[in-house]
């Protein structure tokens, strides 16, 4: 079975370019554009991964992670963020509030698979389905 992603993305030219990535390597991918529907949306399937922009414009990224981190049905599942803040913390504040990973934007088109497959090697434990 091919994994499946959740990705919660608000920029448009984003979702694009890394569903293309994302679809060329052979991963299914699920899309929202706005915190509510990604919340919808993890509530209702069972995904490999899922990539979380942090900045969104209604319930920003890391309120998305903790409330990810609070479903039974998501424990062990990857949650990697995604954003162009370069600030310092930005990061630190990330993993403290549960991510399991990171990568920056703009998007390193010819890193992503990798990083993508690192992360989903390396779930705690396969989740029953
Ligand atoms: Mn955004």
């Amino acid at each position: 079975m091919r994994a499946l992603i959740l990705y919660i993305e608000d920029n448009f030219e984003n979702r694009l370019l890394v569903r293309r990535i994302l679809e060329a390597e052979g991963y299914r991918v699920v899309e929202a554009e706005d915190g509510p529907r990604g919340l919808e949306l993890a509530r209702s399937m069972h995904p490999d991964l899922i990539l979380v922009d942090l900045h969104l414009p209604d319930i920003d990224g890391y309120e998305l992670v903790r409330r990810f981190k609070q479903m039974p049905h998501l424990q062990g599942i990857p949650i990697v963020a995604l954003t162009a803040d370069v600030i310092r913390g930005t990061r630190e504040r990330a993993l403290a509030t549960g991510c399991d990973g990171y990568i920056p934007k703009p998007i390193d088109v010819d890193a992503l698979p990798e990083q993508i497959a690192a992360f989903l090697k390396n779930r705690e434990a396969p989740h029953g389905r």
